[in-house]
Order: C-alpha cells, then sequence, then structure tokens
C-alpha cells in the first residue's frame, strides 16, 4: 500500500505539452487526441471512443447519436449533476426521476423497478426509452440489475461513468456497460485533462454519429455542406496530452484515493453520529472519487450551517448534489408538473451531506486535522 504521505510523482504531462508545442499540433487535429481515445477505449473495454470538450458535452453527444423520438422518457436519478438531466432536456427528451438509495447513494434499483412497472405496465406508458444509470462518489450503481430491468422493458442505457475512472463493477470496468457511456475529465475527476470528457460504445454507427455531431456535422465530400446540426464539442491536442499523461498514473491514483478514505475511515471510526461512505458491496470496493458525510438526526445543524462552521476553521468542503427535482429551473420549465413520485433520500442526502477535502494532493496529516475538526464541531451541536 502506497501510504498518502508519499508524494505523487510527477507524470508526463509536462514532456507531452512540450511536444505538443514543438510540433505545432495545437487543436483537436493533433495525434494525442487519438491516442487519448484508443488508450481509454482498451482501458474500459469498448471498441470506439470520442474525445469531446466535457462531460456534459459527451451526455449530450451520446443522446444526440441515440435519435431518440421527441418526448421520449429517460429514466435518471434525482441525486445527480444537472448535467444529466440537462443533456436528457436539450435532445427534446423528458427525464423522469428516481430516488437515491440511502447507503450506495446511488439510483435505488428498487424504486426504478417500480417505477417502471407503475409506468409501463400499469400506466401502458409508451414513452419510455431508455435508463441513465450514474455511478456517484466512489461506487457503481449496480449495474447488472440495471441491465436486466433495461432488458425486460426494452429500454436503452446510457452509463455515466464521468466519476468512475479506473473503478470496476464485478470486475467489468465502469463505463462498459449499456449501449453508450460517457467520462469526464474536469480538473477534480481522477483523470484530468483540464476540461474535457469522452463517449464510449462498441456501435460503429453511434461512434460515427458522435464523431459527425461532435464536429459540426461537416462533410467529408463537401466541406461546408451541412446533412445535419452539429457542435463544436472538439477536445484539443493540448487537453488530450494531458489525459494521456495522466492516465498512464490512473491506478496509482486509484491506490492513493482508497488510502485517503480508509484514512477517513479510521479517523470517524465509532463516530455514530455520521453516516460514512460504504466501503463496499458486493460488487465492488469504493474508489472514494470524493468522501461523503452524512450528518445523523441527532446533529441539531444541518450540512449548509456544518460546512459554514468547518469553514471558519479552514476546512473547505463542498454540499452534495441538490435533487433535480427541486431545481428551481426545472419547476419553471414544468418539466415536474404532473409528476406525483417522491423522492424523501435525494431531498435528506441534499440536506444532511456533504464532502470533505479529497484531493490527490492530500496528506495524512490533512485527513488526520481534517476527521479532528469534523468531530469536535459535531461534538458542539449534538
Ligand atoms: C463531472 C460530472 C459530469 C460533467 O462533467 P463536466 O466535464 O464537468 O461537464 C457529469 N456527470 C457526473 C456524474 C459528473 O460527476
Amino acid at each position: 500500500m502506497i501510504p498518502v504521505n508519499e508524494p505523487l510523482l510527477d507524470g508526463n504531462e509536462g514532456l507531452y505539452l512540450q511536444e505538443c508545442i514543438s510540433s505545432g499540433w495545437l487543436s483537436s487535429e493533433g495525434p494525442f487526441v487519438e491516442r487519448f481515445e484508443t488508450e481509454m477505449a482498451a482501458r474500459v473495454g469498448r471498441k470506439f471512443a470520442v474525445a469531446v470538450s466535457n462531460g456534459t458535452a459527451a451526455l449530450e453527444l451520446a443522446l444526440a447519436s441515440m435519435r431518440l423520438e421527441p418526448g421520449s422518457i429517460v429514466v435518471l436519478p434525482t441525486f445527480c449533476i444537472i448535467s444529466c438531466a440537462a443533456a436528457v432536456i436539450r435532445n427534446g427528451c423528458v427525464p423522469l426521476f428516481v430516488d437515491a438509495d440511502p447507503l450506495t447513494w446511488n439510483i435505488d434499483t428498487e424504486k426504478l423497478a417500480e417505477l417502471l412497472e407503475h409506468e409501463i405496465v400499469r400506466k401502458n406508458n409508451t414513452k419510455v426509452k431508455a435508463i441513465m444509470p450514474v455511478h456517484t462518489y466512489g461506487l457503481p450503481v449496480d449495474m447488472d440489475r440495471i441491465l436486466k430491468i433495461a432488458d425486460h422493458y426494452g429500454l436503452a442505457v446510457i452509463e455515466d461513468a464521468a466519476e468512475m475512472h479506473g473503478q470496476s463493477y464485478r470486475g467489468k470496468a465502469c463505463g462498459s456497460f449499456g449501449g453508450i457511456s460517457i467520462f469526464s475529465f474536469y480538473a477534480n475527476k481522477l483523470v484530468t485533462s483540464g476540461e474535457g470528457g469522452m463517449v464510449l460504445t462498441d456501435d460503429p454507427l453511434l461512434a460515427e454519429r458522435c464523431r459527425s455531431l461532435r464536429n459540426l456535422c461537416f462533410q467529408s465530400g463537401r466541406r461546408f455542406v451541412h446533412e445535419e446540426l452539429g457542435y463544436n464539442f472538439r477536445m484539443s491536442n493540448l487537453q488530450a496530452a494531458v489525459g494521456v499523461a495522466q492516465l498512464e498514473r490512473l491506478d496509482l491514483f486509484v491506490t492513493r484515493k482508497r488510502r485517503m478514505g480508509e484514512r477517513y475511515d479510521e479517523l470517524f471510526d465509532g463516530c455514530k453520529y455520521l453516516q460514512l461512505p460504504l466501503p463496499r458491496t458486493e460488487y465492488a470496493d469504493n474508489i472514494y472519487w470524493v468522501y461523503g458525510l452524512v450528518l445523523g438526526d441527532e446533529v441539531e445543524s444541518d450540512a449548509a450551517a456544518m460546512m459554514q462552521k468547518l469553514a471558519g476553521r479552514g476546512i473547505g468542503t463542498r454540499p452534495f448534489f441538490w435533487p433535480m427535482h427541486e431545481q428551481p429551473v426545472f419547476r419553471r420549465m414544468g418539466i415536474l408538473k404532473e409528476n406525483s413520485y417522491r423522492y424523501p433520500v435525494a431531498e435528506r442526502l441534499a440536506r444532511r451531506g456533504f464532502y470533505l477535502p479529497s484531493g490527490l494532493g492530500l496528506r495524512d496529516e490533512n485527513i488526520y486535522t481534517v476527521a479532528e475538526v469534523v468531530i469536535e464541531e459535531i461534538g458542539k451541536v449534538l
């Protein structure tokens, strides 16, 4: 096990960036883009990968490539980032939300099954077309269950693996499930290119459409004549160069994150007022992309107030996701008008949950201080 104190060795980022600059290849035409795609595809075990400007764009492109009929319903967790629902809406589809699991914080697959049974079997809702599982904070969604349900109803699966570089589900890489999947390479992700994203699939048609849509649907024959409306979602060679260098060290990053998670676990052990991340499920060990905490009911402070107290003592934290069904923008857009489902778990997680410093630069003594201050501050509000 690598101790958290050992400095992370420098990677090849500088070398590869210098190569971009010396060769003059800065734009998406440069060789690192294809190399990054090939290496990600190999790592995840997918046939095709399409690098894009960010994870949100990757979601948008993935959905666009599927050509779902306007008004199609995509089922996804309410406890996730807005990029997921935004991609659904921007593609003319309608998001339908499912509550979170109280322990894994991922989509509750039991409630997902109930919702689909209610919509498809009882209401004969023929518009439901896809499920978008989103692996959250470090533990993968129960993909066997998702794939079984999707198969049963003939639904497409779009896997959001934005936070799951290096994580696997029952030994199979996250990002390899369903018809199409995405990653993000934002600065706080396990592999970063500053900004960046990728769509992965085994379907040559979907990959081809993603490639075309990423680059304004230019045609090879008559370049400035367009049959379809595309986007400029290209990734630059500079970004891809950083991404390639980062990917070389992914296993090291994963080991480090796991070690950090274990350290926090040890330090919070026995603190019954805190719900810690599940260290493992039957299908995966937590990768601790971020280390989340949920305040117990005995704690007379919500997450926002606790975060403020911690900030006052020099500890920077981040709030959990705010549920999609409580987003003012979606209420205003009327997306929840006819929705009668309830989301008590996501609502509680949003109000009681936050995450601790989890960056790769964190050292043992920082983790110790953070845990000590958290326990002290909780002790004051019991
Ligand atoms: C980060 C993230 C995204 C969006 O990625 P960006 O590169 O920031 O656009 C999408 N989904 C999840 C689950 C994420 O964590």
